[in-house]
Order: structure tokens, then sequence, then C-alpha cells
């Protein structure tokens, strides 16, 4: 049995489960702070790095098999150009985006998987719009366990292309589902306490990497404020192990300015859905009065960003550090540098940003990009404007998948009822053609004039099939 501390009323409930909540008022728990482990630097110096290598300081039951895909171990870069330009002489980042799926959440993913596969788990439900889902469905088929994710419309297309990738069963999801208790099956939210437990080895590593002292501040985004309490646990944790020393170390809270924050809080939804920062709006706060708390004992603040900011900050991040951000985890880069100029940190000062996740798999957020610098190489599918498919071009998709056609062909195959003009098929199939889901064959001579056949590329087939799986789901087709 695990002894965990409710978050919200701190009652102690002992338990076995993988998924437990508080059982006096059901708020999310965190396992309870037990006696510190004893190790040394040199022991942990000399093992692999990795989140296994902080074995010693994972719940007990860590202890069988890790289901591992070698994730946690992720570089401590040296920022000097970014400095530069935020006024920093000692700028580092902790790039997360390296995890074997894009985010920081494989640290979690590899703790609960190896624990849930122990426990001969048969599958696991989460409800997600992004790198949790992504990450999940990874270890669970590492795992060998079924993955059943629930997602919502704004989860990122690339996301659900990593889901599906990796086999798990895609869902949708309009509002939270009925929690089904039961021994096989495995109910994760981002409220996880043993995937929190493996993200806390986030703070390990930074310090470990440092010569086993912590940083001037650390820069993190708040989200549902569990990686920010994590890291601020580690610290403790190494500090009360004798591994660290008790030097300030500020954590510094990025969140993102009221505008957004209302949208996502779901009463404005619709200007949620335009924001297009999966990672944020998937940021249910339970463990925001546990960052707080982290964030006042580390003598920190919180620093809030806007939606532009960050935009242009991936941009920064990317051009200046060769790093390609999620906006939701450049956040850091944009409070940064309203950081420095109201004097929270010192020009001189070590400061290491935590970058969560990785910007190619947000689509929204590279067509975004692609747009503002029209610089991206062409024929780069990543390059491509999310797709705006409709009801037409769906059709014409459809029936490029039976057979190659050409535009007067492709009209009449459409039928009366469809009235398009010969010019308008054309029109459509090039804003296909542009989306690279079709492709021009060599021209045919047919009914005595030159014709130019159309065919469905891979993308163009992944589409439909991804689409048709998405309809079958009860989620209509993307827009
Ligand atoms: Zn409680």
């Amino acid at each position: 049995m695990q002894p965990f501390r409710c978050v919200k009323c701190s009652n102690i409930t002992e338990t076995d489960a993988l998924d437990p909540l508080c059982g006096r008022c059901g708020a999310a728990v965190l396992l309870a702070d037990g006696a510190g482990p004893s190790v040394s630097r040199g022991e942990l110096d000399d093992l692999p790095p990795g989140v296994w290598r902080y074995r010693a300081f994972l719940p007990d039951a860590a202890f069988g098999e890790s289901v591992t895909l070698g994730e946690g171990g992720t570089p401590l870069l040296r920022a000097e150009r970014l400095g530069d330009e935020l006024g920093l002489s000692n700028l580092l980042i902790k790039d997360e985006s390296r995890n074997p799926t894009g985010s920081f959440m494989d640290r979690g993913s590899t703790v609960l998987l190896s624990l849930a596969k122990e426990r001969r788990a048969k599958e696991c439900t989460c409800v997600t719009t992004g790198n949790l889902g992504a990450s999940l469905a990874a270890y669970c088929a590492k795992a060998g366990i079924r993955a059943r994710i629930r997602v919502n419309p704004n989860t990122d297309q690339g996301k659900l292309y990593q889901m599906l990738a990796y086999g798990a069963e895609v869902e949708a999801s309009s509002g939270p589902a009925a929690r089904r208790r039961d021994a096989n099956r495995l109910w994760v939210s981002a409220a996880n306490p043993y995937l929190l437990e493996g993200e806390k080895t986030t703070g390990f590593e930074v310090v470990q990497e440092l010569g086993w002292k912590a940083p001037d501040a650390i820069v993190v985004p708040v989200g549902t404020g569990g990686h920010l309490s994590m890291i601020w646990r580690s610290i403790t944790q190494l500090r009360r192990a004798g591994l660290a020393d008790a030097s300030e170390c500020r954590l510094l809270a990025v969140q993102v300015g009221k505008n957004v924050t209302k949208a996502a809080g779901g009463r404005a939804s619709v200007q949620a859905a335009q924001v297009p920062l999966a990672e944020l709006e998937e940021s249910e706060p339970f463990f925001r009065d546990e960052a707080a708390k982290a964030v006042k004992e580390s003598g920190g603040a919180t620093i809030e960003t806007t939606t532009a900011d960050m935009v242009n900050a991936t941009t920064l991040l990317a051009r200046t550090e060769g790093i390609f951000a999620e906006p939701s985890s450049a956040s850091v880069v944009a409070a940064l540098s309203g950081a420095v100029r109201r004097g929270y940190v010192r020009r001189s000062e070590t400061v290491v940003c935590v970058v969560t996740g990785a910007g190619l798999k947000d689509t929204k957020a590279v067509s975004r990009l692609a747009r503002e610098t029209r610089r991206v190489a062409f024929g780069e599918p990543y390059a491509m404007p999310t797709p705006r498919i409709g009801q037409t071009k769906l059709a014409l998709l459809h029936l490029l998948q039976t057979r190659p056609s050409y535009g007067y062909e492709l009209r009449n195959r459409l039928g009366p009822e469809k009235r398009l003009s010969t010019a308008s098929v054309y029109q459509h199939l090039a804003e296909l053609e542009d989306l690279m889901m079709v492709r021009r064959r060599v021209s045919v001579v047919a009914k005595g004039r030159e014709r130019i056949p159309y065919e469905l590329t891979r993308r163009g087939s992944d589409f439909l099939r991804i689409a048709g799986r998405l309809e079958r789901a009860g989620r209509s087709v993307p827009s």
C-alpha cells in the first residue's frame, strides 16, 4: 500500500491503485513524502542517464523491469545566442523535446506503464488533447497494453497521427467520461501521481548536470501545475538526501495572460478553439495550489505572457538556438524577457528554461510559422497549412481512392447533386495538390482532348483513413 496526500484536503489515502484519488474528497493526490533514499552522488553519477537513474527516488513498487524507450537524460544546452537577445549571460535550456515522443510526459509514462505491466493491466484509457495521449500510446505499445484515448476536437493533428501510429484506439470525447473502476483497466489523467513521480526526474537531472548545484532560477510553464511542483519536489528531496546544497533556487512559473485563461476556463470555448496551444488548453489546473506553494517556498514568481508573445518566442528560440518548441513550451522564453526587465532575474544568474515539448507535431503552430516566414522548404509536408477539407474535397478524395480521374470525369462522377463546374473541380484539385493529397499523372488524350488525370498520394490516403476512423468514432471530419 502506498500513502497518497490529497492536494485539496491533505487527507492521506493508502491504496494499491495505480490511478488513485483522495478517499475523502475525490481530488487529485500526490505520493506522500516518505523517508528519503540513501544514495550517494557517486552512485548516481555512475548510473546511465535517464529517468531510471533515479530509481531510488521513485515509488517502491517501481523496481520491476521497466517499460522504457530511453526517456529522460535530455540535454541541458548552453543558450548563448538567446541569452544575448534576452540579456542573460548564463542561460541554459533543458530540452525536453528530445524525449521519445517529443515531450516531458514520457518521463511519467515510463514509470506508470512499468507498474501497469507489472500488475498485468490490460487496458489504459486516457482523456487528453495532446502530448499525454501520444506518450501513453507509445508506452502502451511497448508494454503490450491496449490504449484507448479520448480526444476532443482541439487535438492537434500531429498528435492524433502519433496516437494512431502507435496503435491506440482514438475516440471522440466532448467531456469527461464515467470512470470505470476495474483492476485490469487503468484510467489515466495528467493528474496521475505515478506520472508525476516520473516527471520529477527533470529536476534531478538539472541539478546533477550542474555539479549537484541547483541553478539560481528555473523557468517552467505552469500547465496543470504538476511538472512545476515536481521539479520543486526533486530539489527538496535532493537537499534532504544531502545531495544538493540549500542555495537559493527560485521557480518562475509561466502562465498565459487573462485573455487565454478565460478561454481555457470553458466559458468561451469557441475562443479557446482559436488559440491553438494544445497543452495549455489541456491544462486542468489540478496542481495549481501545489505549484503556487512551490513558487512561494522557492522565493520565485509567477509570470504572465500572451499567446502572441509565445508565438514570437517559438520563432526566436528556433532561430537562435535551433530548438523548435511547441508555442506552449516556448512560453518560458516569452516570459523570461519580461522577467529580466522586471528584475526577477539578474544578468549573471544561472537560469534554466525547461522547454517541455516539440513543435513539429503541433501542426497548427507549424503552419502558422510557415505562413509567417514563407521560407520553409517546399515539399516539406509539415510546411503545409492544416488541411481544410470540406465535403467536396472529401468526396473528390474518395473518388480518387477508387481510381485516378481527370477533372471533367470527376465532375460527372460527383453526380448532379453537387453541380460543380469543371473549373471549380480543378480549383479543388489544385488546393488538394497544394496539400499534397493528390498529384498529377502524365496526361492522356480522351475524347480528342488532352486530359490530366489526378491520383491520390500517400498523404491523401492516410488522411482518408484517419478521417474514416474519426468519423466512426463519432467525430466529424476535421475542418
Ligand atoms: Zn481530499
